[in-house]
């Protein structure tokens, strides 16, 4: 790597080094080469795509799904003096973004991608001189990911029509199907594949059939006294669930999107400083919180697919030390699940069908659940993690030792 780069690394970002795969990826980018970079939630994607903004001549256009999203990377990247701006909906400052875009007065510009891909924006784009596309959370433009966005699909004329400008897509969460199709829909080679490992081995793993969801809560609660967040399936049960363990002592509070922005916030900083919170949430809490001391994680139902799972229970623990991931679960899920997939129009029933097997797989198995986690990811771990429930305890081999035994009193 340059020492350039590194230098901008340390005085921009204020980072003594890369972690993980970043230096791949950002010696990819700097060296012009389309990439996908597969990476958790916490390893430090967008710095992938800002370093090499700073380095490179002209603008990074940023291609990202959620208008929070790109506001809250907006301003972190103003907070280490970025030029950055985006062009949304709630944006005001429209014609001087544009104009600082013209002028080469920006080095990373977010927008969404219904945007990126109109003939308005392109227009734009030729006045000016693009460093580097960057599309965030690429898993949306595969019918197989998890978060499939249609927009999303419109964006490769829009990246074909500047062939000579590289292209990095990114993201925490691609299965190997949702990574091939990603390579095609977005016209990376596979060589351009960057994988990072996903083993987050200071996670302990734990699913539990459920038996009286509060008092197994409760217990859960007494057991573990640092800050933690139960995911519930709807924002009704988020409140309830809230006050029913709130009455043992613990500070608990619920976050929602239905709650009123003050009552959120609220409850999101609170969390964030505090040492022994319970957060009761649905999965719009989550995305962008970077609190490391998260002790425990719990699912108090089945989550959409392993992705959301790996995601979610990986806000544990991100300062390394121990934490705790638990699942909660009922047949009633699965009965759910499916009637949810019937809905859905048929294009898109196969892949939440293999979503919900893969799931089935993770909760019912004896043996280790992080090599489950782990081969959904593409990795090859080796056998026993010891530290999942089932590595910790193993389940008894019912059929071997009854079988054996019917054998023996016959
Ligand atoms: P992701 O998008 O992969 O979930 P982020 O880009 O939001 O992750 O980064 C997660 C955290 O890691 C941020 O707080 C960021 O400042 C920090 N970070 C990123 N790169 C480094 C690095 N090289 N050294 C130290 N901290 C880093
Ligand atoms: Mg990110």
């Amino acid at each position: 790597m340059q020492p350039d780069i590194l230098t901008l690394l340390h005085d921009v970002f204020g980072f003594s080094g890369f972690r993980g795969v970043q230096d791949q990826v950002v010696g990819r980018v700097m060296a012009g080469r389309p990439t996908l970079a597969i990476m958790p939630t916490g390893a430090g994607k967008s710095l992938c795509y800002q370093l090499p903004a700073v380095a490179l001549d002209g603008c990074c256009v940023v291609i990202s799904p959620l208008i929070a999203l790109m506001h809250d990377q907006l301003r972190a990247a103003q907070a280490v003096g970025i030029k950055a701006a985006s062009l949304t909906s709630v944006d005001a400052d429209w014609r001087e973004t544009q104009d600082r875009l013209r002028n080469g007065d920006l080095d990373l510009l977010y927008v969404a991608p219904e945007r990126a891909s109109g003939e308005g924006f392109r227009n734009l784009l030729r006045s000016t001189r693009i460093a580097l596309f960057a599309i965030d959370e690429a898993h949306c433009v595969s019918e197989w990911g998890h978060d499939f966005r249609p927009d999303y699909r419109l964006l490769r004329p829009l990246l074909d029509e500047f062939p000579d400008v590289p292209r990095l897509a990114l993201t925490a969460t691609a299965d190997a199907h949702t990574r091939e199709d990603i390579l095609v829909q977005l016209g990376i080679p596979r060589e351009g594949l960057v994988i990072a490992g996903f083993d987050r081995p200071n996670i302990r793993y734990a699913v539990h059939p459920r038996d009286g969801l509060n008092r197994q809560l409760a217990d859960l609660i007494a057991g573990n006294p640092g800050p933690g967040i139960i995911y519930a399936p709807t924002r009704a049960a988020t409140e309830k669930l809230a006050e029913a363990l709130g009455r043992a002592g613990r500070p608990t509070r619920a976050y929602h999107a239905g709650l009123d922005p003050k009552v959120r916030a609220a409850n999101q900083t609170a969390f964030i400083a505090s040492e022994d919170m319970v957060m009761v949430a649905t999965v719009a809490f989550g995305m962008g919180i970077d609190k490391p001391d998260v002790r425990f994680v719990a699912h108090a139902g089945l989550p959409k697919s392993i992705e959301g799972y790996y995601q979610e229970s990986g806000r544990a623990g991100r300062d390394g030390e121990p934490a705790q991931a638990h699942l909660f679960w009922g047949a009633e899920d699965f009965a759910r699940a499916r009637m949810r997939i019937a809905e859905l129009e048929s294009a898109r029933q196969q892949g939440e069908r293999t979503r919900i097997a893969a799931l089935g797989a993770l909760v019912e198995t004896g043996t280790c659940r992080r090599a489950i986690l782990l081969r959904h990811f593409g990795e090859n771990p080796p056998p026993g993690c010891g530290n999942c429930d089932n590595c910790l305890n193993p389940p008894p081999s019912i059929d071997a030792t009854q079988t054996a035994r019917k054998f023996l009193s016959a």
